[in-house]
């Protein structure tokens, strides 16, 4: 990386999971999680990555994280290449990047203090100063001192994520990755988790991927958005850019199906049938194509490559200079 303003640089990650028979059985395909991502985010931005349940965002995260080992590509952060780093030597960089979770209360340890969870990361990391950096960290989230004895159990949705927050922040990490922090919870909670996080973000100086399937929930928290489809960014570009004027079909699609909604399920409806491709087996060309009504002839067979359009990227034959 030779960008000074580039915190983090991803290129051309891969990440497919071998698929066997039986228990031991022999290799009979690979699921193509992540297939060719490449992104970079600057400091103090919030990166949107967006896209249907399967696109790939969450293995995404995994694999910066280091939670997932990718099967090719890179992951540079500050210069520093930390793919394939050992966890020994991925230790100082553990400060720095940092998660919040879809669920709460599955990533909270139920026989344990809030107090005790919230100062984990320190006791991890030698850190001294456990009572005074608690409590401070909880009255940022907003978490009333009275919790500090509390168990995960007694508390309800919505504080349970703050107490997430709590323990991401703690360490003062430069970046978290934000998974669906809000989808597990009520509508009313929803925005005043989203409205924290932004708070956050402009008062610690932080750093955000947030990866949501929820478009309106990305448009109201994302300074930039890379839209997500069987493994690969399809699109990306400033949010007010994307928003106003979508060039991906599969983008124009997924706008669309924000204004109708099934709110029980919380999953847009795209207006693309239910045919997401099978990702042990994607579809040759242009992944988008079986769904795609805007299909040139070569969209089958040639996969599009990535163009800057504006002020937007694009990965679509339509923005050929010869197309149609
Ligand atoms: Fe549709 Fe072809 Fe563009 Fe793919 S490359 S999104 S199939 S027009």
């Amino acid at each position: 990386m030779s960008d000074a303003k580039v915190l983090l640089e991803v290129n051309n990650l891969i990440k497919h999971y071998p698929v066997r028979r039986g228990l031991f059985g022999r290799v009979s395909g690979q699921v193509h999680a992540v297939d060719g991502v490449t992104f970079s985010v600057a400091p103090g931005e919030t990166l949107g990555l967006v896209g249907e349940s399967g696109c790939g965002k969450s293995t995404t995260g995994k694999a910066v994280l280091k939670l997932v080992e990718p099967t090719g590509g890179s992951i540079n952060w500050r210069g520093t290449r930390i793919d394939g780093l050992s966890a020994a030597e991925m230790r100082p960089f553990r400060r720095e990047l940092q998660a919040v979770f879809q669920d709460p209360y599955s990533s909270l340890n139920p026989r344990k203090s809030i107090a005790a969870i919230i100062a984990l990361p320190l006791r991890v990391h030698g850190i001294a100063g456990e009572r005074e950096k608690v409590s401070e960290m909880m009255e940022l989230v907003g978490l009333p001192a009275r919790l500090a004895d509390s168990y995960p159990g007694q508390l309800s949705g919505g504080q349970r994520q703050r107490v997430a927050i709590a323990r991401a922040l703690i360490m003062r990490p430069e970046i978290v990755i934000c998974d669906e922090p809000t989808s597990a919870l009520d509508v009313s909670v929803q925005s005043q988790i989203l409205n924290l996080l932004q708070r956050l973000r402009r008062e610690l100086g932080l750093t955000y991927i947030f990866i949501s399937h929820n478009l309106a929930v990305v448009e109201h928290i994302a300074t930039r958005v890379a839209v997500m489809y069987l493994g690969r960014i399809v699109e990306e570009a400033e949010t007010a850019t994307l928003f106003a004027a979508p060039r991906h079909p599969y983008t124009r699609a997924l706008l669309a199906s924000v204004l109708t909604p099934d709110p029980a399920l919380g999953i847009p409806d795209t207006g693309l049938g239910i045919a997401f491709p099978n990702p042990l087996d994607p579809p040759p060309g242009c992944r988008f194509h079986p769904r795609c009504g805007e299909a040139l002839p070569r969209c089958s067979t040639q996969a599009p490559r990535r163009r800057a359009v504006e002020r937007s990227t694009v990965e679509c034959h339509l923005y050929e200079e010869s197309a149609p």
